[in-house]
């Protein structure tokens, strides 16, 4: 059943038939007096007239229809109840149903709801005339309108109940109950779910002496006070109290109660609410109990704990983080926690913050930092923060825990002080470079980016401390850091490095575009400026002098002792061109170092895994005939591949390395001449020796056992040395291959015309070949008339005069064959005959060989 405001058809039909035999009842009750022979209520269906309930004879009569269209019944809902006496089916002929009955007469008359409308009919027919039809009208009709009254009176009985149905299930919800109190009876009336929440039993007898002693003690008072207020004083009251209900159980109900006043002003009735607040008593009392547990937890902790939203404002904080920063707490609650950070963290906390919420990427968050903070004073001392997201009842915000550092920090720099310094110069010793450099290394590496190092060290130190003593050495050392101190600038940091050295550093990275904008030289020339190194010593003024390595680097890739390694190889390269020398180390020189390591570390295994080969580059006659070989040899490396001899020989000759691989070179060469004369070739093979070889004590020792090692005749083996070789030790190399000379080796002067020898020199030695260097005959035919040809032409010239063969090496054309030829050279050695080739590749060569 819908629920309208008013009675209409289906209502009309509902209420009729759910209270039939009521119905039934005043239908017979009526034609008691009445005595028709059809009695019935219908109701308006669209265009039929349904019948509810009825008699035909006295005995119900079942649910019929009929149309209303020209029916009497149509007449009395247009125009008003109507009898007929008699012959009615003659009135209305359309009529089927009137006939069928046997109608004579006739009553009718509407039934109305509130409205006025027309909803239904009663009606009476009759099978006789009817001859005092029109004083039963009037009865009828007021039949009729006690029959709508009655309908009237069901309908709002139905409504009614489904009302308060309704209101009972929404203060169930709501857990609110309603009283009511009229002061004239002094009677107490409950709804359903105020005895619920009491605790009684529905509808049972109540009072308000009753009511107010189910408070809990302590409320009792107040609530007798808020009720006899309201009953006396018409003050409405709302008050949270607790109730003990019948079974013993507290429950916390907020009451509230009003007045409803009559016209003259007297009290008509007092009205008010219970309403069931003990979940949410509970709820909120455990939350206080929470946040006190909470606050008193903080409150216990040494650390200040502050918690931030979203927005950066602070929310809470505990005492430690009062007295920390030194605000009361509405000082500090509600403020932005930028007030806590010095510049330029303050300034840029809102984007980090703004970043962080929308990428979800924080640098701090769930990471402990060390950062400055700013008392409300304006201290700024060091704290450790580590910061954490949290979550509270679906607000986003931040927990801060911080931690006052500062004294902590001043303990370890008295340990840094004594640990970490240098005593003479009160600079950052050496240990504290290494901690700062690698922390910028690291730096820079994450970045991509560069640093400057410059590593200082002053040229003349050991005369000055031999001659005034270390007091004064010390003295000039501690005058020399001051000046330079002060000429780095902010953007370097210098430390002591070595007895009379110092490293300066730069504090920032670089970024590989900003590096031209970046003038080392600046630094550079400032660190070098002669006037910081002038001392007076005893009254006398003493002008030092150092030098300088720098290098600006990516350090990505690079280790901490290879960075060292190179700024140091820098300042020895810099001390060649004392005093002031400044060796500036590129990058291209950091990868040339990083190879030099490289090859220097790989050379060893080298030598013990026998990667060392030799190949043999045959030297020829004017016809081509191959006369002898120079033994070259080569390195296939494992890591590396192939590495050329112009590399690794130079810095082999670093070490004794280079005795090593020259004694490798020997024995290979001496067992290839004696396969070659096992075959009854007498091809003589030349070797190199390097300038360290020969001055090695027993380097003529050991030639002379390999060779009888071997049985090779020592004239079949030539000893190629550099003229720069020569020149090492004049005399020690002279009486070395004058010895060797005499046991029947031969030498020839390797790259000849390039270095210093003088003709009267040469001629002391025991030379056999002079070797025009690849340099000269690379010139041929470039230039006739030309510097290099006349050298050339010289050396032949001086070979000619010592009394020695003259070969020419790097030959690669005919036409610098021939030029060499019709300059009288006798030998010749070259890519135009053939390139350096392994043992193998000879196997067949004999005496008339010949060449390409
Ligand atoms: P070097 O003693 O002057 O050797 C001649 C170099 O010139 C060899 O290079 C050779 O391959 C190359 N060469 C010969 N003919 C031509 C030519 O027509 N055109 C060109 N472009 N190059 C030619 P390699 O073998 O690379 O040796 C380079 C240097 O390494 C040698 O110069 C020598 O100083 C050193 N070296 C090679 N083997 C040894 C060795 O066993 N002991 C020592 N101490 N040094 C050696
Ligand atoms: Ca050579
Ligand atoms: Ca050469």
């Amino acid at each position: 059943m819908s629920f309208e405001s008013v009675l209409n058809e289906s209502e009309f039909s509902t209420i009729v038939l759910e209270n039939r035999s009521a119905y039934e009842q005043d239908l017979l009750g009526f034609n008691e007096l009445l005595h028709a022979d059809y009695l019935f209520l219908g109701v308006k269906k669209a265009d039929k007239i349904s019948v509810l309930v009825g008699f035909a004879h006295d005995s119900p009569i079942s649910q019929i229809e009929y149309d209303l269209e020209g029916s009497p019944c149509e007449t009395v809902l247009l125009t008003g109840a109507c009898g007929y006496k008699s012959d009615i089916c003659e009135h209305f002929p359309d009529d089927q149903t009137l006939s069928e009955l046997n109608a004579q007469a006739y009553l009718g008359a509407g039934l109305f709801n509130e409205n006025n409308q027309d909803i239904g009919l009663l009606v009476a027919i009759f099978n006789a005339p009817k001859h005092d039809i029109d004083e039963w009208l009037q009865v009828f009709s007021l039949q009729a309108k006690l029959f709508s009254t009655q309908l009237q009176k069901d309908f709002f009985a139905i409504k009614t109940a489904r009302n308060l149905s309704l209101i009972d299930e929404i203060s169930r919800m709501s857990k609110t109950g309603s009283w009511e109190f009229y002061p004239e009876t002094e009677k107490l009336i409950w709804s359903s779910e105020t005895y619920r929440i009491f605790g009684l039993p529905v509808g049972s007898a109540i009072n308000v002496q009753k009511a107010i002693n189910s408070f809990a003690p302590g409320y009792t008072e107040e609530l007798t006070l808020a009720f006899d207020n309201l009953r006396f004083h018409q003050q409405p009251y709302d008050i949270q109290c607790k109730i003990i209900d019948s079974s013993g159980t507290t429950r916390w109900v907020r009451a509230s109660g009003k007045a409803e006043l009559c016209k003259d002003g007297a009290v008509k009735r007092l009205f008010g609410a219970f309403e069931d607040i003990t979940e949410y008593k509970t709820a909120l009392t455990l939350n206080e109990e929470r946040a006190m547990k909470i606050q008193s937890i903080l409150n216990n902790i040494n650390d200040a704990v502050l918690s931030i939203d979203v927005n950066g404002t602070i929310t809470h904080c505990n005492d430690i983080a009062l007295k920390t920063f030194g605000y009361t707490r509405s000082e500090l609650i509600a403020q932005s926690v930028e007030i806590l950070m010095p510049e330029p963290y303050a300034s840029n906390h809102a984007f980090y913050m703004r970043n962080y919420m929308e990428t979800g990427v924080g640098k701090i968050i769930g990471v402990g930092r060390q950062l400055p903070a700013k008392r409300k004073n304006g201290d700024i001392f060091q704290m450790e923060l580590s910061l954490s997201e949290s979550c509270d009842q679906g607000e986003r915000g931040f927990i801060g825990v911080i931690r006052d550092i500062s004294e902590r920090i001043e303990a370890q720099d008295t340990i840094y002080n004594l640990a970490y310094t240098d005593s003479v110069t009160r600079l950052r010793n050496q240990q504290w470079f290494h901690q700062r450099f690698k922390d910028l290394m690291l730096r820079a590496s994450l970045k991509q980016e560069y640093i400057h190092i410059l590593l200082l060290d002053i040229d003349n130190m050991a005369q000055i401390n031999t001659r005034f003593g270390f007091d004064n050495g010390n003295y000039a050392i501690r005058k020399i850091a001051e000046q330079l101190l002060f000429v780095i600038g902010h953007d370097y940091e210098i430390f002591k490095y070595g007895g009379d050295s110092f490293v300066v550093l730069s504090k920032k990275t670089y970024k590989k575009e900003d590096l031209h904008k970046f003038d080392a030289n600046l630094v550079e020339s400032a660190l070098l400026s002669p006037r910081h190194f002038d001392v007076v010593i005893n009254s006398v003024k003493w002008s030092l002098t150092a030098s300088l390595g720098s290098a600006i680097f990516n350090p990505q890739g690079q280790s901490f002792e290879s960075i060292i390694n190179v700024i140091e190889q820098a300042v020895k390269r810099a001390k060649r061109s004392a005093p002031f020398g400044l060796c500036h180390i590129s990058e291209d020189g950091f990868k040339e170092f990083d190879r030099y390591l490289d090859i220097k570390s790989k050379l060893e295994q080298a030598i013990e895994r026998d990667e060392l080969s030799i190949v043999l580059q045959p030297q020829v006659t004017h016809d081509g005939t191959v006369s002898s070989f120079e033994a070259l040899v080569r390195w296939y490396s494992k890591e590396l591949g192939p590495v050329s001899p112009s590399e690794f020989i130079p810095i082999a000759e670093e070490s004794y390395a280079i005795c090593e691989i020259g004694d490798i070179v020997l024995r290979k060469t001496l067992s290839v001449i004696s396969n070659f004369v096992k075959s009854g070739l007498k091809t003589s093979i030349a070797i190199n020796i390097s300038a360290r070889q020969i001055v090695v004590p027993d380097f003529i020792n050991s030639l002379l056992s390999r060779v009888k090692q071997y049985g090779i005749p020592p004239h079949m083996l030539m000893l190629e040395l550099t003229e720069t070789a020569l020149v090492v030790d004049i005399e020690l190399v002279k009486e070395t291959m004058l010895e060797l000379a005499r046991f029947g080796f031969r030498f020839s002067i390797d790259d000849f015309g390039t270095g210093y020898s003088s003709l009267a020199y040469l001629k002391v030695l025991p030379i056999s070949e002079l070797k025009i260097d690849k340099y000269f005959v690379d010139d041929i035919g470039k230039d006739f008339d030309g510097k290099a040809a006349q050298i050339v032409d010289a050396i032949i010239e001086m070979a000619k005069a010592l009394n020695v063969t003259c070969i020419a090496e790097g030959v690669e054309s005919e036409e610098q064959l021939k030029y060499l030829i019709g300059k009288g050279c006798e030998k010749f050695q070259g890519y135009y005959f053939s390139r350096p080739e392994p043992e193998a590749h000879w196997a067949g060569i004999n005496e008339n060989t010949k060449l390409p």
